[in-house]
């Protein structure tokens, strides 16, 4: 069972809920997503060494707390540090939060994002955020991902339509669902679509609790959404949580 998009730095006693994962889990990655948090988070990784792993990126919504130039100091900061990152990301494009000239800048960091991704030959695990009614991001983001050439993507939280589903998988591109598909008729139709050998599962935790819209999300609850998928599936939760898990480690490296 491995949880590959969750952010330890926002709950409330990280090492706490690390011991309670390692009882229960194989492994958890936590995304980086703010500049801000990458010290703490390379030493938490280091302190719980082959159980955490990284990614480093920056959320397209906090791009506009920081300057261009300790944008770049950061993307060095990700280069020297390769070794301890498993991918680049989360980035991406969020059309809910972000827009005006914060849009092109947060367009213009996204390429670089997977620039570096294809120059460390690490993972892109993007973030992608529709405004409501409105599929744009989804089909900007997917056109933005082929033109550049971008390699071994991973969508977290993919939420597009069926149409991005099966460009993206026709792609190679993996999809990844959030613990959201527990209570999303819309998640529940995409995973039906998805094949299993494409699949990964993440909590992006501590939002997203299946049962609560507290920050009480934990990466274990990735159990819940694999009870949901075997049902549309018509397979048991035990396949889901093995195939996921053989997927995370192929894709992102870890240990077999
Ligand atoms: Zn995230």
């Amino acid at each position: 069972m491995i949880d590959i998009h969750c952010h330890l730095e926002y709950m409330q006693n990280p090492e706490q809920v690390i011991a309670e994962a390692k009882r229960k889990m194989t492994a958890i990655i936590t995304s980086v997503a703010d500049i801000k948090h990458k010290d703490m988070i390379l030493e938490i990784r280091d302190n719980n060494a082959d159980f955490v792993f990284v990614s480093m990126g920056l959320h397209p919504d906090r791009i506009s707390n920081y300057s261009d130039a300790e944008i770049d100091n950061y993307i060095d900061f990700i280069q020297a540090n390769k070794e301890k990152a498993v991918a680049i990301g989360e980035c991406g494009l969020d059309y809910l939060q972000v827009n005006g000239d914060e849009m092109d800048r947060a367009k213009s960091f996204f390429l670089r994002f997977i620039e570096s991704s294809k120059e460390l030959k690490l993972p892109l695990v993007v973030h992608a955020r529709n405004k409501p009614g409105s599929n744009d991001c989804f089909n900007d983001i997917l056109k933005i991902i082929t033109d550049s050439n971008a390699r071994n993507v991973v969508f977290h939280c993919f939420s597009g339509s069926e149409s991005n589903l099966k460009y993206a998988l026709d792609q190679g591109y993996w999809i990844s669902f959030a613990t959201i598909v527990c209570k999303s008729d819309k998640h529940k139709r995409l995973a039906e679509k998805t094949p299993l050998g494409k699949m990964l599962l993440e909590t992006d935790s501590p939002w997203l609790d299946p049962a609560s819209l507290e920050l009480t999300n934990r990466p274990w609850k990735i159990a819940e959404s694999a009870k949901v998928i075997a049902e549309i599936k018509d397979i048991t939760a035990q396949e889901v949580l093995k195939k996921t898990e053989e997927n995370a480690k192929k894709i992102f490296g870890l240990p077999p």
